[in-house]
């Protein structure tokens, strides 16, 4: 048993903050310790709201097990959902608002993925677990705010620093790694820590041991940050890239240009150059950017970090898009690829292209950025238009149900669209006809 680390006095006071103002937060606050328990706000709300940035997740500890932190919630009439009780993770709902309550606790046993953890009653055991500094404060109800490893100081310099020895913090929970990107992406500022970057480049490998939904989250978190080609500049330089995607570490492709430029490009573009509300930052595109590969390779990343069929389907498409999409396409092979890709498929091939040719370009010519940009405006005015025959057609017409119908409908969908989607229905179901007389 470990022994009880010294009580930390609380080093400052939160501004009034309206998240724990509100009133679902005072009842849970006040139902946890109406049995004289010690309740405190942790983690990533306390951080952001030091650091004046929205709080999104109200993170609470307390002394009590999880049992009778359901016991008290319920008590007071809070539905409580045991979301992980053997951590000691209980989540309150009132409403729309969820709390999640965790049980102060220390990990006895690590073996580099999951702990097994015991409950204890003392707070800075329950810091000296937490894996940044950054992220081992926490807030009395009344706004004292405790910080036993320095983390303010760090939070105002943009460090990111482990709690304790780096390296072994990482060994203990490899996905430690990818969460020292994912903060520093967002509260870092450059150089990083030293001792944090050495133990990274280090134990690299150990990303190779994270199940392929634990990486993709943390992937996706750094791939959404303001700046994500930084980061993962970073991430190659210290080794860590070529275990979480080795498709983009293959360095500069013939045309001298790389995925990490490419990663650059979509996001200035999509956040800086045009800055259209449509283009929310998109983990997949930006993915799809970095990754330099083809469709065989985009599958694999698929399956490797377990993306949706859906997220697969898309990531392939923007991997290996069927049209080369670039504003030399006249309005004919615009239609053709608006009605086939979709508008919104199209418009996030169109910013992948773009960034490509933005990447490899020393310059861009005068005019260069509004042929794009017209491109994007004419996917936004498509209207889609709707192939006007049904299998029902086919059949009342007399072509006997079979695969035969499928066939001859594609065929007419093909003329149609080589058509310039003109014929009507009139017109197609001439041309059925007479491909069913032959
Ligand atoms: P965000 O706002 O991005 O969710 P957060 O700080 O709430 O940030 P979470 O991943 O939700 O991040 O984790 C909540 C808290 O739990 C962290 O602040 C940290 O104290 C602790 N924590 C989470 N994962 C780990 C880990 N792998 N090792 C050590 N501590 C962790
Ligand atoms: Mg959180």
């Amino acid at each position: 048993m470990m022994n009880k680390t010294k009580p930390v006095e609380p080093t400052g006071k939160l501004s009034p903050q309206p998240w724990m103002a509100f009133p679902e937060t005072k009842a849970v606050i006040a139902a946890l310790t109406r049995d004289g328990a010690e309740a405190r706000f942790v983690g990533g709300c306390v951080r952001d709201a030091l650091s004046h940035r929205p709080v999104k997740d109200i993170d609470i500890a307390t002394h009590d097990p999880p049992e009778k932190t359901i016991a008290l919630l319920e008590a007071a009439g809070i539905r409580a959902i045991p979301t992980g009780i053997e951590h000691g993770t209980v989540t309150a709902v009132i409403g729309a608002r969820h709390f999640e309550i965790t049980t102060l606790r220390i990990d006895v046993e690590t073996d580099g993925r999951r702990a097994r953890v015991s409950f204890t009653d003392d707070w800075a055991a329950d810091a000296a677990r937490r894996d940044f500094t950054i992220n081992a404060l926490s807030a009395a109800p009344n706004g004292d705010v405790y910080d036993p490893f320095n983390g303010i100081a760090d939070l105002a310099q943009g460090q990111i620093r482990f709690v304790g020895r780096a390296e072994d913090r990482i060994r203990e929970d490899a996905l430690r790694l990818l969460r020292f990107f994912r903060f520093y992406a967002t509260y870092g500022r450059p150089p990083g820590d030293p001792e944090a970057m050495a133990a990274c480049r280090k134990l690299a490998a150990l990303v190779d041991t994270l199940s392929g939904e634990r990486v993709r989250a943390e992937m996706f978190r750094i791939l959404l940050a303001p700046d994500p080609a930084t980061i993962v500049s970073l991430m190659r330089g210290l080794g860590v890239l070529k275990h979480v995607l080795p498709e983009a570490n293959e360095g500069r492709d013939d045309k001298g240009a790389d995925g990490i430029g490419r990663l650059r490009a979509v996001a200035w573009l999509t956040t800086r150059a045009v800055k259209v509300d449509s283009f929310a930052p998109d983990a997949l595109r930006r993915l799809a950017a970095l990754a330099d590969t083809d469709r065989t390779g985009a599958l694999r990343i698929a399956d490797r970090l377990r993306l949706s069929n859906a997220e697969r389907d898309h990531l392939v498409l923007l991997a290996d898009p069927p049209v080369a999409i670039k504003p030399e396409m006249d309005t004919r092979a615009r239609r053709r690829a608006f009605h086939g890709l979709g508008a919104e498929m199209f418009r996030s091939l169109t910013i992948v292209a773009w960034a490509d040719e933005v990447s490899h370009a020393s310059f861009e010519p005068h005019g260069r950025n509004q042929a794009w940009l017209d491109l994007l405006k004419a996917a936004d005015d498509w209207q889609p238009v709707e192939f006007p025959l049904k299998g029902r057609d086919a059949i009342a017409i007399g072509i006997p149900s079979g695969e035969r119908v499928g066939a001859l409908l594609a065929e007419v969908e093909t003329w149609w669209i080589e058509g310039d989607f003109r014929a009507g229905r009139e017109e197609c179901l001439a041309r059925l006809r007479e491909l069913a007389a032959t």
